[in-house]
């Protein structure tokens, strides 16, 4: 970061939308953790900081009575963990803007953190409102966005506040920076070769990114519910897996589209099939081509788990994104395990590789793998979108 913090208000947005249980604790805190050398900077240079996240979707998951549920998605739950990892009290303001807010950052001296409250309890939040960002904008003198998860969304406090800064008052934080660096050192280099691994729930939601990914990629291995699609596609009898019937057309054109492009695609073989959507389900390994009647495709085989393992242990550059079964169940998430443990095996023989997207992080982080990987993203959504080749609007604005 090339700014000058002495003795400046820095707003910092950043991406503290953690899981809390029902006690309100903080279940993963490594999306606090992962914010800290950016407002640790701050405060070594001299700057005080004026948090701001979200948390949740609090206008969309609304209390019966319609009113915001504004217990459950406080950040103020957040302010014990973070002032014990920073070592630094951290004050909070109550609300986000308004009287509150502007006496508390108004108030704060170089060396001190004050968290505002959840940026979404405001609707304008999501609206990208510009008055909204204007009162954002006016608690500091300095803008810095390190809420990479967040950049792909163009709200206020991600993207249309950085206007109310001149070019040399705002900035990436470390996190944005090495994020957006790994992606580009991902997408850029030319070792082959080149594996994407891409699993999940449905075809839908990741067209896009395959798309984008058969211009680039040598292999792409295809696990989850949306290999189903692709094998009913190739008439296998897929017994009632998750198939998307209106994707099945777009299916054999990707397919069609790899073949004419020199792209290896790898579907699984073989299946952990269930006769329930349950961990307590009975289940068995079947032929991925033909899964009797009533059941289900709920994780990849040993087959596949062998020829998934062969073709990433080859590779130079990996992308994983999405789990290659129901992970969320013991039973069924050897394959997204065998997975993880292979990308962590390549990296160890030299590949590069960079993991995003929520289970699949979750699954190098249950292992204790993450160290064995080049990069694993804190971005699930934003990730894909830079991966698909788009531009993410926070990103842009403080381009521009
Ligand atoms: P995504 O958010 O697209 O990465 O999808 C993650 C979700 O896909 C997880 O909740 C998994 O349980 C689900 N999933 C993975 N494999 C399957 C499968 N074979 N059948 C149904 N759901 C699956």
């Amino acid at each position: 970061m090339q700014l000058d913090f002495n003795g400046k208000k820095a707003l910092v947005r950043v991406d503290f939308n953690v899981p809390l249980n029902a006690e309100h604790q903080v279940t993963d805190d490594n999306r606090i953790r992962a914010a800290l050398p950016t407002i640790r900077h701050i405060l070594d240079t001299g700057g005080a900081a004026i948090l701001m996240s979200h948390l949740g979707r609090p206008q969309k998951k609304r209390k019966e009575d319609g009113s915001i549920d504004r217990e459950k998605f406080s950040l103020r739950y957040v302010v014990e963990p973070l002032s014990d990892l920073l070592g630094v009290p951290v004050q909070f303001a109550g609300s986000t803007v308004g009287e509150e807010a502007r006496a508390k950052a108004e108030a704060l001296e170089p060396g001190q953190v004050l968290l505002l409250e959840n940026t979404r309890f405001q609707a304008e939040e999501e609206k990208g409102d510009p008055d909204f960002a204007r009162q954002l904008a006016a608690l500091g003198d300095r803008y810095v966005n390190d809420a990479f998860g967040s950049a792909h969304r163009a709200h206020a406090s991600t993207t249309v506040v950085a206007q109310y800064f001149e070019p040399d008052q705002r900035d990436f934080g470390f996190l944005m920076k090495s994020e957006l660096e790994h992606a580009q050192k991902l997408m850029e280099d030319t070792s082959k070769p080149f594996v994407a691994i891409i699993g999940g729930a449905k075809v839908s939601d990741k067209i896009q990114l395959l798309d984008s990914l058969l211009q680039q990629v040598d292999h792409l291995l295809i696990g989850g519910g949306m290999a189903y699609t692709f094998l009913r596609a190739q008439g296998g009898e897929v017994g009632k897996s998750l198939v998307e019937e209106d994707k099945l057309d777009l299916a054999r054109q990707l397919l069609e589209q790899a073949r004419q492009k020199g792209v290896s695609v790898h579907l699984p073989a073989d299946s952990i099939i269930a006769d329930a959507f349950s961990n307590e389900a009975g289940h068995r390994q079947a032929d991925s081509m033909s899964i009797p009647e009533g059941w289900m495709g709920l994780d990849i085989g040993e087959q596949a788990r062998k020829a998934f393992r062969t073709v990433i242990l080859d590779a130079r550059r990996i992308l994983w994104n999405g789990p290659m079964g129901v992970f969320e169940m013991p039973n069924f998430a050897e394959g997204t395990k065998a997975v993880a443990q292979a990308v962590a095996d390549a990296t160890t023989q030299g590949a590069f590789s960079l993991v995003g997207g929520g289970d699949s992080v979750a699954a190098v982080n249950q292992l204790g793998l993450a160290g064995a990987i080049s990069y694993v993203s804190t971005g699930g959504g934003a990730m894909l979108e830079l991966l698909e080749g788009k531009t993410l609007p926070g990103v842009a604005a403080l381009e521009d």
